[in-house]
């Protein structure tokens, strides 16, 4: 209790500094704060009242000196992730229960960093901005101190010092600037029926709706417009654009205007062959469509999409690959569904679909509503189902990654040794 008070009441004494004092930390002050730390954790223990008024001072005085000793190597050495140094935004369309509407990672975590959406876009973008540098301000101060338990002392980080991505290394050469936009915005219209998505009850009746209630996609277009208006956004930003399937969204158009000639990564279902992307896709290499194929054939398709259109989707995928300028701008991605589509025939049918498409990499996924409610022998079954698609894939010179935080690492690690005992 007392060193959270300490800490909460230090970093506001020092907060105006603190930036300049983390970049200026030397060894020599660095062992003396830490000194000074293990000083105050004792007192705290022994119950001695006026620790937390001389801390402080001791404190108020380092912070004063810190600034003139220059170790750049030293302070940007922190607990970060890539989605916090590149500042990455995801966005939804309104505040969500945790409060939040654009967030700096999209991950699983509960109370993931971000921000709500204020009255203006202005004060969003500030709230953002002041979340970010509070978070990356305060890491740097407890990974110089050698703390890194997500215990009391976080105010700012203790979601993040749960995540496995929170890695301690060199963090430097983020120039503030925004590299990631992700449009995740609800209503999201989709045509496909695919069995894992929560997002597949929406309707035509839906995809009208949102012409009457375009308010739904004013916040989250203002905050970007404000981003883009002052200069926030890096040249070299990549754009996701996931807010359902974009080939039949109404506000396709917008959206196509913000990127412009900007890297983009479509998810879509490849139902409908959209020729602005196509011509995206021929204007920027990093650009790239995205599709989780999650089968080899029509009949396994059908069971998961709920469409009988995989011939026609595999030859949007060609008329796609047609325009591509590099490899790998055809990304697939498979999501195992134990018992649907983890047979040999499917197994076989996408490695010959990824040969004809010239495509050698895929992501390997599961089912993300799974990963917390798996009992052992679904568990056991997906770990199976894993090894055996990491197998065939390793057998025909097919890289892959997997999405990391669907699976747990006790699945990762036993899916990649089943694939090498059956290879
Ligand atoms: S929760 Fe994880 S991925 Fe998200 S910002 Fe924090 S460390 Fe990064």
């Amino acid at each position: 209790m007392h060193i959270r008070i300490f800490f909460i009441r230090a970093n506001n004494l020092i907060f105006p500094k603190l930036k300049s004092f983390l970049f200026n930390l030397n060894p020599p002050i660095y062992l003396k704060l830490k000194k000074i730390y293990k000083r105050i954790k004792q007192n705290a223990k022994s119950k001695i009242a006026s620790s937390r008024k001389v801390s402080i001072k001791q404190f108020h005085a380092l912070s004063e000196k810190l600034h003139s000793n220059i170790d750049p190597v030293n302070s940007n050495k922190y607990y970060c992730c890539d989605y916090l140094n590149k500042l990455n935004l995801y966005f939804e369309s309104y505040n969500d229960n945790d409060g939040k509407a654009v967030r700096f990672c999209c991950g699983v975590l509960d109370k993931l960093p971000g921000s709500q959406y204020y009255a203006t876009a202005e004060e969003t973008v500030n709230e953002l901005l002041k979340n970010y540098n509070n978070i990356v301000a305060e890491s740097k101060m407890l990974s110089l101190l050698g703390k890194t338990s997500a215990n009391g002392i976080r105010k700012f980080t203790s979601t993040c010092a749960k995540c496995d991505l929170f890695q301690l290394k060199d963090w430097s050469g983020s120039d503030g600037l925004i590299h990631h936009i992700c449009l995740n915005m609800n209503p999201m219209p989709c045509q496909s029926r695919c069995i894992y998505c929560d997002n597949n009850i929406f309707t035509k009746e839906t995809i009208k709706d949102m012409h009457l209630h375009p308010e739904n996609y004013k916040r989250p277009f203002d905050v970007i417009d404000h981003l883009k208006n002052n200069g926030m956004i890096a040249d070299s930003t990549t754009w996701n654009i996931a807010s359902g399937e974009i080939t039949i969204h109404p506000f396709k158009e917008r959206i196509y205007n913000l990127v412009g000639k900007q890297a983009a990564i479509y998810s879509s279902n490849c139902f409908i062959y959209d020729k602005d992307i196509a011509v995206n896709l021929a204007s920027n290499p990093n650009s790239c469509i995205h599709l989780s194929i999650d089968s080899g054939t029509p009949k396994t398709w059908k069971k998961i999409k709920g469409a009988n259109n995989f011939n026609t989707v595999l030859d949007n995928l060609r008329k796609y690959s047609e325009s591509c300028i590099v490899p790998g701008q055809i990304l697939l991605k498979y999501i195992i569904l134990p018992g649907i589509n983890d047979n040999s025939e499917d197994y076989i049918a996408v490695v010959e679909i990824m040969k004809s498409l010239k495509v050698n990499y895929i992501t390997v996924s599961c089912d993300i509503r799974g990963k917390n409610l798996r009992n052992e022998k679904q568990s056991k079954a997906l770990i199976k189902a894993t090894g055996q698609l990491l197998a065939e894939l390793k057998k025909n010179s097919m890289t892959y990654s997997f999405s990391p935080s669907f699976f747990t690492s006790y699945e990762l690690e036993n899916a990649s040794i089943f694939a090498d005992t059956i290879s």
